[in-house]
């Protein structure tokens, strides 16, 4: 055997590619159906005419033998590091370093890419529903045990749902690693400031460390949800933090991430941002010098002010979609820190009944929970990332369906 067996355990990744081949057969079928999309993870504004411009400069320097760029520090430029530490970290009275920041090329990677720091047998723990990337990265790397058809034998399952108030429980097992998201795909939700103290509490008793994704943190609005988990005293200790240019400046295409590993995350005596450097100057060549610079320019002014403006577009599409599944009787959560919003199947349906039931009946495409993890299943997720027309002609089509199915 010369393959990495732990790939033929993993069970095909087969949710995107079933909603396409559903809404394919339901087109043909209906050549005169108007279909409309809110399954969307993607943005769909274009780019910020402040990212557009840094670009263009960016690009004409490259034609130019005296400010062209090759290679650049494989951890990232120094005008971006610090432009992060700056605009992310020091504008919410956090101290992050230049030198913790490490920038990438997506949010994907990095969160695929941060389990080779710790050892093959390292247990895990994921809340559930779970954005599939930290699972599968993991099961790659053999750490889970075998799939028994619904769940990992070896992987800590944090069930998030009504019954919790979305609120993960401590894992009940020991764990070493934590992955947590907030504001969360595919629920929504977001963790308070007291939810995340007791995190960090945890992480430091048992010596766990917490990967804390915030690839959705531009759309917290108010002072009230921890933007950071360094908001929180003592968790540079015990967590690295990961961020993406993606869904909050509409980077999904241009790709740019960062992720924050402090100095004083040590564990066996070891600097994690040491091992990182060495991971990332060993395996990865830096984001591209033009993506940086465009990435650099969210954080001017008028990039600042373009960026929330696309931001607030999605945010009013999400609170449409709450307030049309709301006020049928739907109990839903998201939708107010998130461009996703997540409920049970109205009428008790499985996620793939209501998605034929919302696709033949409305012509309206959602994500499958269950596509999430165990506890996804019979829930639902809509996202905001459609034009406002189309998220208000779709809020029309709910609010008529709903009330037969609920
Ligand atoms: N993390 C979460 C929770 C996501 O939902 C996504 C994308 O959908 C990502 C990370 C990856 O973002 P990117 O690789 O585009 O930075």
């Amino acid at each position: 055997m010369i393959t990495n067996q732990h790939f033929g355990e993993i069970p095909p990744s087969y949710l995107f590619s079933e909603v396409a081949e559903r809404v394919r057969t339901f087109s043909a079928a209906n050549p005169g159906a108007e279909v409309l999309r809110l399954g969307i993870g993607d943005v769909t504004r274009p780019l910020a005419p402040a990212v557009i411009e840094a670009l263009h400069r960016a690009v004409d320097e490259q034609a130019v033998a005296s400010s062209f760029q090759g290679y650049g520090p494989e951890a990232g430029y120094a005008f971006l590091r610090e432009a992060i530490a700056a605009g992310e970290y020091a504008a919410i009275g956090v101290d992050v370093a230049a030198d913790e920041i490490f920038v990438g090329d997506g949010s994907k990677q990095d969160s695929a890419n941060v389990q080779e720091l710790f050892a093959d047998t390292a247990r895990v723990a994921v809340t559930d529903p779970v954005y599939p990337v930290y699972v599968d990265s993991n099961a790659m790397a053999g750490r889970l045990g075998t799939f028994d058809g619904e769940r990992w034998t070896k992987l800590s399952y944090l069930p998030c749902d009504d019954m919790n108030g979305y609120r993960p429980a401590l894992p009940a097992t020991p764990v070493e690693l934590i992955y947590l998201c907030s504001p969360n795909n595919p629920t929504g939700t977001v963790m308070s400031r007291s939810d995340l103290e007791g995190w960090v509490s945890y992480a430091r008793e048992t010596g766990a460390v917490i990967l804390y994704d915030v690839a959705y943190r531009a759309f917290i609005t108010g002072d009230d949800v921890p933007r950071s988990i360094y908001e929180i005293p003592g968790a540079n200790e015990v967590a690295i933090e990961l961020g993406s240019f993606s869904k909050t400046a509409g980077f999904t295409g241009l790709r740019c991430s960062w992720a924050v590993v402090p100095h004083a995350l040590q564990r066996d005596g070891v600097s994690l941002n040491a091992m990182w450097l060495r991971r990332q100057s060993t395996k990865f060549n830096g984001t591209p010098y033009i993506v940086q610079r465009a990435a650099e320019a969210v954080y001017s002014p008028e990039g600042r002010a373009q960026v929330q403006a696309d931001i607030d577009y999605y945010l009013a599409n999400a609170r449409l979609i709450r307030e049309t599944l709301e006020r049928a009787g739907v109990a839903a959560v998201g939708g107010e820190h998130s461009p996703y919003v997540w409920f049970r199947c109205p009428g008790g349906m499985d996620s793939w009944e209501f998605f034929d039931v919302l696709l033949e009946r409305a012509q309206l495409v959602g994500t499958p929970g269950v596509g999430f993890g165990p506890t996804g299943a019979g829930h639902f997720r809509l996202s905001a990332f459609n034009t406002a027309e189309a998220t208000h002609e779709a809020a029309q089509r709910l609010a008529r369906l709903l009330p037969e199915l609920v």
